[in-house]
Formats: C-alpha cells, sequence, structure tokens
C-alpha cells in the first residue's frame, strides 16, 4: 500500500521530532496526534503491544490516515516485570523519576535483590503502524541491562539514571545521548520497522 500521509499518534514534541526524523527519508507528509486535534485514549491494555496498537487504531479512526505509535517503558525482572506499562504511572501526577526509581529500589532491596542479575532489566518499546484497511502491524525492541543505584548522570530522562545496558559501564543517563539513541529499545523496534517498511 502506498500511503501518503502519516500521522504519529503521540502528543509528547520529542518522540514526534525524532520518530518524523527516521521517516524522512520515505517522504511522507508526517503530523502529529495533536497537530490534528485528536485526543489521546485511556491506555487499558495490559501489555506494551496492545497499548500501543490502542493509540494507532484510534489515532487512524479519528483521522483516516495511516498511524503510528509506540508504548515503552522498563521492566525489571525480579519485580514481574515491573514497573512495565505502568512506568510513567509510577512517576506520579507530578512525572516525577527520583520517586519512581526510589521504589523500585525499595522492592528490590526488600527482595535481597543485590548483584547486576538479581538487578537485570530491560527497556521496551512496542510500535504499532495502523494502515488505512489492513490489520496493525506490530514491532518490538528491547536493550538488556540492569539497574543500578544510586542513580548516575543527568542527560536523558525518565529512568535512564538507574539503567546501565549490558557491557557498558555507563548509565543511560551518562552516555553521550547519540550512542545511546543507536542501541535503545526504540532503535530496535525502528529497525525491525524499517526492515519490512508495511507501507511498500
Ligand atoms: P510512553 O510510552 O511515552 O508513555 O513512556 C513510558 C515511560 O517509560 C516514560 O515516561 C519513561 O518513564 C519510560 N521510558 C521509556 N523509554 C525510556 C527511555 O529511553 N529512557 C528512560 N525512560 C524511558
Amino acid at each position: 500500500m502506498n500511503i501518503q500521509n502519516l500521522v504519529i499518534a503521540s502528543h509528547n514534541a520529542g518522540k514526534v521530532k525524532e520518530i518524523a526524523a527516521l521517516l524522512a527519508p520515505f517522504g511522507f507528509k508526517v503530523q502529529s496526534a495533536s497537530e490534528l486535534g485528536i485526543i489521546e485514549p485511556e491506555e487499558t491494555g495490559v501489555t506494551f503491544a496492545q497499548n500501543a496498537v490502542l493509540k494507532a487504531e484510534h489515532c487512524r479512526e479519528a483521522c483516516g490516515f495511516a498511524a503510528l505509535a509506540d508504548d515503552s517503558g522498563l521492566a525489571v525482572s525480579a519485580l514481574g516485570g515491573a514497573p512495565g506499562i505502568y512506568s510513567a504511572r509510577w512517576a506520579g501526577p507530578d512525572q516525577d523519576f527520583n520517586l519512581a526509581m526510589a521504589r523500585i529500589e525499595q522492592e528490590l532491596t526488600a527482595k535481597g535483590a543485590k548483584t547486576p542479575q538479581d538487578r537485570s532489566a530491560r527497556f521496551i518499546c512496542a510500535l504499532a503502524l495502523a494502515l488505512p484497511g489492513e490489520k496493525t502491524r506490530v514491532f518490538e525492541g528491547r536493550v538488556d541491562g540492569s539497574f543500578v543505584w544510586p542513580p548516575r548522570g543527568g542527560a536523558g530522562f525518565g529512568y535512564d539514571p538507574v539503567f546501565q545496558p549490558l557491557g557498558f559501564d555507563e548509565t543511560f543517563g551518562q552516555m553521550d545521548q547519540g550512542v545511546k539513541h543507536a542501541m535503545s529499545h526504540r532503535a530496535d523496534a525502528f529497525e525491525k520497522l524499517l526492515k519490512e517498511k508495511p507501507w511498500e
């Protein structure tokens, strides 16, 4: 299917800019859901993929164009994958990630998790592409590492200061952001999407 318009189902200006840059070579007219006045649906899914599909399909139904959505978060193995899809919600209404990071640390300490293996964690990103009249496709990316304490580094956002990817000495909060973006869960999911180019 050849498409001319693609709407990014996000109200986060930073995310829209990053995704638009990745899609620039394909020549679509890229717009964001906020530009089109589309309100975000409630995230009622229980997996990253379900929430990404929900957001992409809601956006496609609202505007009739192809829509791309992502849902992401940090999953800590010893906590059964928490905070997972609740990553943003653990930071509360003020989006205070110091609070969210401290809660993970408390819960890991309560479980006696000490070593990097005990504290293994991964970032996950599900990308959903809803093309008009077609079944929505999902591409999932991840990056493995461990939860470290105390937080290190002031770059990035969210849980970056407590996530140290496997094979690195620095956290995502300390790394050059170009290096982070090239190896992140979002980069992995995008690589899978761009390999298939379902719009062609
Ligand atoms: P959302 O999918 O944009 O709602 O993101 C969910 C939450 O996951 C964000 O608010 C962040 O807290 C967290 N998150 C997702 N990706 C990253 C990342 O690359 N670094 C740090 N935190 C992230």
